[in-house]
This record gives C-alpha cells, sequence and structure tokens, in this order.
C-alpha cells in the first residue's frame, strides 16, 4: 500500500468540494410532513409544464432508441441557429447548460488561471470551477444585489481567463441593463471569456433595457441558454451555447460525444417550435411576480425585483432564513434557501401557477408571526 500522504486518492480540490444540494423532491415532502397541498417554487422549474408538442415526439424517438442519438444534434442545431440569426457551426447543444458549464472549465482553462463572477451567483458555476481547481474571484453584488460591473473589470488580472455572468442572475433574478452590459463588456480584455449564462432569458427578452448578448457580435463572448426553464424540459437536460466556429469547434471535442440523449433532443426540438406554450409560460410568470410583489409590499417583505422566474425574498437574519423555509416546508411550500448561492439570509420563490401561489401566500400568513 502507497502511503496516502504521499499519494493522496482525491485530490484537495475535489475533497474541499461542497456537493451541489438540489431542492427537495415532492416525495420527499410528503413522505416526511403529509401537507394537504404541494408548490413545489424551490427550483425555477416551469409549473406549468411543458408543451404538448413533446409527448408525440418522444414516443416517436422512442421507436429507434436502440440506437445512438445524432452527437452534433444537427436538427435542434439548425433550429437554434435559425431562430437566433446565426450559422449552424455557432451553436452546440449538451445535457443541460450545467454541462456546458462543466465543459467550459475542462476546455479553457491552465494552471493559476481564474474566473472573477459575483459572490452570489448559480452555485452550479462554483462546483464545476472547482472540479476543475479553477480559483474564483467572488465579487460581492452591490446592496441591490446585482453584480458590481465596476469591481468586476478591477478584479481583472494576468491570469484571468473568464468572466461568468448569469444575465439575468441566479438566485437574484437583478440583471445589468443595457447600459451597465455594454460597458462591462467593453471593458473586458478581448482574450478574456465572457460567459453569458441567458439562463432565464425568454423570461427577460421583452424587458426593454435588457441586454441580450447575442446583439454584441463580440469573438469573446459565450452565450448559454437551456431547455430546463421557459420550456419546462428539466428532467430532459437540454442546453445550448452560441459562440463563433472556433469556440464551438473547440467544445464539440470535450463534450461528452452522446449528449444529450436522444429523447432531449426530440423533446426540445418539438418545445422549441411551440410558441404558444412558450408565451402563457411567460405571461404566468409575469402576472405571479405582480402578484407577489404586491402580497410582500402589503406584508412589508424585502425582495429584489426580478425579470427572472424567481423572486428573492430578503429576510432579517439568517436564523429566520432558516425556520420561514422550515415552516413553509411543512406546510407543503418548497422554497429554497440560498445560502450556498452566497445569500444566507435570503430565501428565493419560484413563480407559480395561481393556485400554487395562492397555497404561499396562505402558508406565509400562517407562519410569518412564528420565525
Ligand atoms: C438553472 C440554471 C442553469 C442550469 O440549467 P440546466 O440547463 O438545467 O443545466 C444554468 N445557469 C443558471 C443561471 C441557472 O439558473
Amino acid at each position: 500500500m502507497t502511503d496516502s500522504k504521499s499519494s493522496p486518492l482525491v485530490p484537495k480540490n475535489i475533497e474541499d468540494l461542497n456537493r451541489y444540494v438540489a431542492g427537495k423532491t415532492i416525495a420527499e415532502v410528503q413522505d416526511a410532513y403529509q401537507p394537504a397541498m404541494i408548490a413545489k417554487l424551490a427550483s425555477n422549474e416551469n409549473r406549468l409544464g411543458f408543451s404538448s408538442h413533446v409527448q408525440p415526439a418522444i414516443e416517436k424517438a422512442l421507436q429507434v432508441i436502440q440506437d445512438y442519438p445524432d452527437p452534433l444534434a444537427t436538427k435542434l442545431r439548425v433550429a437554434i441557429a435559425k431562430k437566433n440569426g446565426v450559422d449552424v457551426d455557432n451553436v452546440i447543444v449538451t445535457a443541460g447548460s450545467e454541462s456546458l458549464i462543466s465543459m467550459l472549465c475542462r476546455t479553457f482553462f491552465l494552471n493559476k488561471q481564474n474566473v472573477v463572477t459575483a459572490d452570489a451567483t448559480f452555485v452550479g458555476f462554483f462546483v464545476q470551477a472547482g472540479v476543475r481547481g479553477v480559483h474564483v474571484k467572488k465579487i460581492p453584488v452591490t446592496s441591490e444585489y446585482k453584480y458590481d460591473a465596476k469591481a468586476i473589470v478591477n478584479a481583472i488580472d494576468d491570469q484571468t481567463k473568464m468572466v461568468y455572468i448569469a444575465n439575468p442572475n441566479n438566485p437574484t433574478g437583478t440583471y445589468l441593463d443595457k447600459k451597465e452590459y455594454e460597458w462591462l463588456i467593453n471593458n473586458i480584455p478581448e482574450h478574456v471569456l465572457i460567459i453569458a449564462d441567458e439562463a432565464y432569458y425568454e423570461f427577460a427578452k421583452d424587458v426593454a433595457d435588457y441586454p441580450q448578448a447575442l446583439e454584441y457580435r463580440r469573438d469573446n463572448i459565450i452565450v448559454l441558454r437551456t431547455f430546463s426553464k421557459a420550456y419546462g424540459l428539466a428532467g430532459f437536460r437540454v442546453g445550448y451555447a452560441i459562440a463563433r466556429k472556433e469556440i464551438i469547434d473547440n467544445l464539440l471535442k470535450t463534450k461528452l460525444t452522446f449528449e444529450p440523449t436522444a429523447l432531449g433532443q426530440a423533446a426540445a426540438l418539438a418545445a422549441y417550435a411551440d410558441e404558444d406554450f412558450l408565451n402563457r409560460s411567460i405571461e404566468v410568470v409575469k402576472k405571479g411576480k405582480e402578484r407577489l410583489y404586491a402580497f410582500f409590499d402589503e406584508h412589508n417583505v424585502q425582495y429584489a425585483p426580478s425579470i427572472s422566474n424567481s423572486v428573492l425574498m430578503i429576510l432579517p437574519t439568517e436564523e429566520k432564513a432558516i425556520n420561514f423555509t422550515q415552516l413553509m416546508l411543512e406546510k407543503g411550500v418548497i422554497l429554497r434557501r440560498v445560502n450556498a448561492f452566497g445569500l444566507p439570509k435570503c430565501v428565493r420563490i419560484t413563480i407559480g401557477v395561481e393556485k400554487e401561489m395562492d397555497h404561499f401566500e396562505n402558508s406565509f400568513k400562517e407562519v410569518i408571526n412564528r420565525i
């Protein structure tokens, strides 16, 4: 046996890593508390479900499921390229955008290089950077829970390879507007990659001063999008990136060959064509947010206004955030504490359909004086 000190089984960066802990499932909550109703508002999924176009597409794809999927997901890439006015060579499709984040970390970093981002952003990015041993420079968000563009630019050094910007951000739902975003990308050197994570693009695209990264045809921008949120296909694991051809060509080398699955590709292609379902989903979120803001204003609750499908509730203390989340869970309202995302006093609420928001409000009134 070799001495474990001289030859550790697991490198330190892996041993020190915190695993991504997902929100609770409906079955877990049912088993633990038997609430009369469950509203799963913890993981930014689409509470309306998914497009009715998906099921027939899946049944068709199932008939040839013994065969490997198209490793280039050509049909889906063509559809994505067409809708976004880019070439098919500018698109890569993967098993969710989390897979893309993992690939970006595997593909672009040399030893000692770092990435700059906010301290309160998508925890999945922190995890994947940690796997690759990449140093993450976490820049505090502003008092409005927004990316601090100036501080991010100041933090870029000779070893910076990437800047990761989720816009709108998760878990805050806040965004950099056109002016702020333009200033930021204009002040990031050309050799630094800008990861523009637009997981919530569909909810944000109609906001007047929302800057979609594709409008800025920079060589160093990589746009990430997903079918998991507005399209309601989180269970299928399909995401995509849009960037210049040279970047996509190299990402195609590091991608797991046959991701995403044939069923995932078929489901995404069908869902992508259903504009009607997408628009209804966007409408549900818009109405739900207006209603939640009014409710919070009425009850003097602090929150960050959001252009995604979730709202960040800001509690006075971490203890109250813990208690609130737990008491709501016992009522069957599954919410997400975002301490792992860097915000221990906050709770993230995914916008649900009307009866779920009813359940949220009723449960809130029962628990809020007990935290
Ligand atoms: C949900 C989310 C993702 C991951 O989405 P998948 O495509 O399901 O892997 C990536 N980035 C952000 C900011 C998210 O909120």
